[in-house]
């Protein structure tokens, strides 16, 4: 049996096929991750995070609403609506805890119907692949990418949170292939960060991505083929959705997708129905989050370090041996505790999450891409890019 905790590097694959512009590079100490040190599940064993403000925090989104104030976007109406939006995939996640599972955040989704043993036919693997991005879109993905399934990026173990310690992370045999879907959050309810309700695009992108991947996993079992449905369980997304193709590595460590930037949810499917993979590709990102900086000087507690991609690590919430830009999640996680609710300013000021008509934002990315994007970067703060609105603006639907 290989070391399932540290796989070879693949020499093909060590920049994810980005070549000189690559900003997510594997490198010969490279250790498959543990869930276990995910900064949510070390919020309930690790003592060095757990604090009574961790059980305020979760409280404000598990209990009856008890904890909310009058400052605006923080008010009972804020929180309602933010815990509403987490509902479906909350139901989801409750539905076998008591079999020590979490579905969605800590292991697969499971609510499926029984597969026939016949499989349905395609012409080739390019005419699935059509047909399942096809079928993707048509139950609310905004984005798919195909990628091979590629065990790096599964954690190494899951985690229980019943027994707070690893659990083994166990696929079926015969994967070949992942499918990642991405769902826009809604960028009016982004511009309203820091707030609770602005906690409403990040809940209601992970309920539509739980719908959508038990959709189309029933189709593609309903062929006869396996789906393994996961959310933010099971594996890092981050790097399979920049092997599928679905954006490139951004400086506040998350993928900037063409489309979207970087206000999108991901979600995966383990299968083996053989389809044409998607290539990574590059738009010019990493050069421009060089001049850029903006998500560095705007974040509120210096979670996102200034600098070169290098596989320095903060704590034990970095993966190790990868070169990239990293975030510091304790200090980004302590902000979120603070303040009772998600923090997504750096998503908000990222000049690649716009609200403009697609044809002006295609001409403004053309240009971010180009050796004039620091005309861009104008641009977009003369624009008022990433300009804070506030949470009674949105109410009103000013
Ligand atoms: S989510 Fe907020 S605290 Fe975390 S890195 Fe982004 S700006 Fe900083
Ligand atoms: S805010 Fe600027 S530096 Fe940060 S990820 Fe977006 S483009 Fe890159």
């Amino acid at each position: 049996m290989p070391d399932r905790s540290r796989l070879p590097e693949r020499p093909d694959e060590a920049s994810l096929g980005l070549g000189t512009a690559a900003s997510f590079e594997v490198q010969p100490t490279f250790e498959r991750f543990s869930q276990r040190d995910d900064i949510f599940c070390r919020s309930f064993w690790d003592p060095e995070i757990r604090s009574e403000s961790t059980d305020r925090f979760y409280a404000t989104y598990r209990d009856v609403l008890a904890n909310w104030r009058t400052v605006d976007g923080f008010t009972q109406r804020d929180y309602a609506l933010r815990n509403a939006s987490w509902h479906v995939t909350d139901v989801f996640a409750e539905r076998r805890e008591e079999e020590d599972r979490r579905e969605g955040y800590l292991d697969e989704l499971t609510a499926l119907r029984d597969a026939p043993a016949e499989q349905a036919e395609f012409e080739s693997p390019a005419a699935a692949a059509t047909e399942i991005k096809r079928v993707a879109k048509l139950f609310g993905a905004d984005l798919v990418g195909i990628t091979d399934y590629d065990e790096r990026w599964l954690y190494s173990h899951k985690y229980s949170r019943v027994r707070e310690s690893p659990k083994p992370n166990e696929q079926p045999g015969g994967l070949s292939h992942v499918i990642v879907v991405a769902k826009a959050m809604d960028h009016g309810l982004i511009a309203t960060v820091p707030s609770a309700l602005s906690g409403t695009a990040t809940g209601w992108g992970y309920s539509e991505d739980t719908l959508t991947l038990l959709a189309l996993s029933q189709y593609i079992r309903n062929l006869g083929y396996q789906a393994v449905p996961n959310l933010n369980d099971t594996a890092l997304a981050i790097p399979l959705a920049i092997k599928a193709g679905l954006g490139e590595y951004g400086k506040l460590g998350l993928v900037i997708t063409p489309e979207f930037g970087p206000r999108v949810r991901f979600g995966k499917i383990f299968t083996d129905l053989p389809m044409t993979l998607d290539a990574p590709r590059s738009f010019g990102v990493r050069e421009f989050c060089d001049q850029c900086n903006l998500c560095v000087r705007e974040c509120p507690v210096g979670a996102i370090p200034a600098g070169d991609p290098s596989d320095v690590t903060y704590n034990r919430s970095n993966i190790v041996g990868v070169k990239k830009w990293t975030v510091d999640a304790e200090k980004c996680f302590g902000f979120w505790e603070r303040q009772n609710s998600d923090c997504s300013i750096c998503i908000r000021v990222c000049p690649y999450n716009k609200g403009w008509p697609g044809w002006l934002f295609t001409a403004w990315r053309r240009l971010a891409g180009s050796p004039l994007r620091r005309v861009a970067l104008w641009l977009d703060r003369a624009l008022g890019g990433g300009r804070r609105r506030t949470a009674s603006s949105w109410w009103k639907g000013n």
